[in-house]
Parts: C-alpha cells; sequence; structure tokens
C-alpha cells in the first residue's frame, strides 16, 4: 500500500483558502473590480505572435526589470521580478529562511508569510497587535531582540485589518533586525506613504509590489521587489530557472504602458472606500479605518458567520475572518465598483436585521 508521509511541517498545516462560491458579487480576496484597459488586451494579443515560443524566455528577465526599474528610480540589480509577489515572498524565505532559522510576523497579518515559511522549514515567531489591531514598537522591540529573526515581515498597510503602519514601527524594526526587513506593499496605492524610497544597497530592507490589485492583473501572476542588489544576487540564486514565461515578460512590459490609467483609478476606490466606512460605521458594527482597497468590520450584535451565510444567500461574497486567530467576528469586504458596493450594504443591513 502507497504510504503518504509529507514532511512534519506539512503534516501539521492546512492550506490557504478562500472559499470561492458562485455569487454574482464577489468581494472577498481584494482584487481590482476593473477589468485592465482594453489598450493592453490589444498588445497582448499581438504579443501572443510575436514571442519565441521555442526558445527559453530572457531568464534575467533584462528589459521588464530595467522598465520597473526606472519607475522607481533604483538600477535594474535592485529589482527582482516573479510569479506574483506570493513567488516574491517564497523565495525571499527560500534565500533566507528555512531550516534552523526564524520568521518574524505581526499577528493577525497575511498568512501566506506564516505558511511559506513553515512550508520552507523555518520557525514562525508570532508578535502580537493591540487589542486595536495597532502595532506598537516596543512589540517589535521585543520580537527583535529576544528571537533574532532571520526574516521579518511588515504589511503595509497590513491585511486583513487595512490599517496604515506608523513610519516609526519600519524605523523599530530597521534598528533591531539582524536578518532583513520586508515590507509587502501589495496596496500602497491606497495607502499614504510608501518605504520603496527607503531602499538602498546598506540597508537590510526589501519592499514587494504586486500587479494583483490596483494594477488589475490578479490573472496574470506578476509582483516584484525592490532590494538591496546583493539580496536580488541571492534571490537569483534561489529561484527556478526560467521561471518568468516570456509572454509574462512582454505582457507586464506592456502592462507598464497603463499605469497612470490604472492609478486614476485608485481614487474611484478610495471615494467608494469613505462611502462603505460611513455606512457601516452607521450599522451595528465596528469599522477598522482602512489605508487599502477592502474594509475590516465587526458586526456587534449578530454572528459573523451568520451574516456571512445571510449575504451569501443575497448574492454577496465577502471574506469571513471570524475563525482566523485574534479576529473572532470579523468579516472584510474588499471595495468594489459602485453597484457592487451598493449590493454589498444593502444585502449587510438586510443580514444585520437577520433577514
Ligand atoms: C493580495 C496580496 C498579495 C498579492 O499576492 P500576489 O501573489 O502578487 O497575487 C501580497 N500580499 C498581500 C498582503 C496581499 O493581500
Amino acid at each position: 500500500m502507497t504510504s503518504f508521509n509529507p514532511r512534519e511541517q506539512i503534516q501539521a498545516m492546512t492550506g490557504y483558502h478562500s472559499a470561492q462560491v458562485d455569487v454574482p458579487i464577489r468581494l472577498n480576496t481584494n482584487e481590482s473590480p476593473f477589468a485592465p484597459p482594453d489598450g493592453w488586451l490589444d498588445a497582448v494579443s499581438d504579443i501572443v505572435r510575436t514571442v519565441q515560443w521555442n526558445r527559453y524566455p530572457d531568464r534575467a528577465a533584462t528589459e521588464l526589470r530595467a522598465t520597473i526599474a526606472k519607475r522607481h528610480g533604483v538600477s535594474p540589480e535592485n529589482i527582482f521580478v516573479a510569479n506574483g509577489s506570493n513567488e516574491v515572498i517564497q523565495t525571499i524565505l527560500l534565500a533566507y529562511g528555512g531550516a534552523g532559522r526564524r520568521v518574524a510576523t505581526f499577528e493577525p497579518t497575511y498568512q501566506m508569510y506564516s505558511q511559506i515559511a513553515r512550508v520552507t522549514g523555518a520557525e514562525v515567531v508570532e508578535g502580537e497587535r493591540n487589542a486595536d489591531l495597532t502595532l506598537d514598537p516596543q512589540e517589535i522591540k521585543r520580537v527583535l531582540t529576544s528571537y533574532s529573526p532571520a526574516v521579518t515581515f511588515l504589511c503595509n498597510p497590513n491585511n486583513p485589518t487595512g490599517l496604515i503602519e506608523p513610519r516609526e514601527n519600519l524605523e523599530a524594526m530597521l534598528a533591531h533586525t539582524s536578518g532583513v526587513v520586508v515590507v509587502d506593499e501589495a496596496y500602497a496605492e491606497f495607502s499614504e506613504w510608501s518605504a520603496v524610497d527607503m531602499v538602498s544597497d546598506e540597508l537590510p530592507l526589501a519592499v514587494t509590489r504586486t500587479f494583483s490589485k490596483t494594477l488589475s492583473l490578479a490573472a496574470l501572476r506578476v509582483g516584484y521587489v525592490v532590494a538591496p542588489r546583493q539580496m536580488v544576487a541571492d534571490l537569483e540564486i534561489a529561484v527556478l530557472p526560467y521561471h518568468l514565461d516570456a509572454f509574462k515578460q512582454a505582457a507586464t512590459m506592456a502592462a507598464l504602458g497603463f499605469v497612470s490609467e490604472m492609478e486614476q483609478r485608485v481614487e474611484a476606490i478610495k471615494s467608494e472606500r469613505a462611502r462603505i466606512f460611513a455606512a457601516i460605521s452607521a450599522m451595528d458594527c465596528e469599522v477598522w479605518s482602512s489605508g487599502s482597497n477592502f474594509i475590516l468590520f465587526r458586526p456587534r450584535s449578530s454572528e459573523a458567520t451568520e451574516v456571512w451565510k445571510r449575504m451569501v444567500a443575497s448574492g454577496v461574497l465577502v471574506r469571513d475572518c471570524s475563525s482566523w486567530p485574534r479576529l473572532a467576528g470579523c468579516l472584510r469586504v474588499t471595495v468594489g465598483t459602485v453597484e457592487e458596493n451598493s449590493a454589498f450594504l444593502g444585502a449587510l443591513s438586510h443580514a444585520l436585521l437577520g433577514q
């Protein structure tokens, strides 16, 4: 008989899932509600015909890295691109984490940090946020000086809380780290500040970005990191050869031509975010202020999973975070189009009334 015997870390874990229920309005995974521009689709159909499909792609993604580097005013040697920022995170953990090393997170935060850290063999040390989900620099100091993690993650703005981290939290990490600090800026465009300008070859700081949110390309799977040259060289050793296919490199180059168009949509999302925030606050819910494209909230007198189910019944899917550690009773909604958001608010107010 075949006996499946995965590594201990794998046996101890369950996968990362977001329930994909087939309903008309899906506001559970923080994507852009808008399709990429038609001009990009036209460019992509030309690209399909010009790719040399029988040849391996440019392993160093030279042109793509140069274009991204220009956008941030750094050298192409400061840029590493991968299949989504999740693969960037995985590559960082392969290069700097692993067996016998520690990785620090400040919970609750994006679950993939601890998930990938464990899968790749590291020990995870969890710092704690306050009851209001803010993070104190003293806690950062405590975790970093007691455990000397090889990798420390800061998600800014934080997922799933939506909160913007104060700069002093990153400063505390840089002051007390003996490893590398990774700032995940998946939602940077919706936020008030970015650490990307702080990246230099002398500082152990890496900042990740993704095309999956503001840039409307979650299906394409592209993300990157702006990091010191030495770190990029280390990541290139850890990653598989030819991990970025030729089509993706060209399609991403084309997408960079539409960044300003995409960024104009950020203002529309922010104004909808303000509208939803005010409306949820006026209902029987606790709400966290958001610097991203989603909002975390907690119904005060209804059970969260019940509310979630009633909303699904009215055709609206949000994220049920209520079983996640430290997020009892919480739900998270992604800001969608005006129509989607109105449907969400209608469904929520019905659900809170028990209907
Ligand atoms: C959505 C998200 C990402 C994006 O991951 P991709 O692999 O680039 O799609 C990364 N970090 C956080 C915190 C996210 O919420």
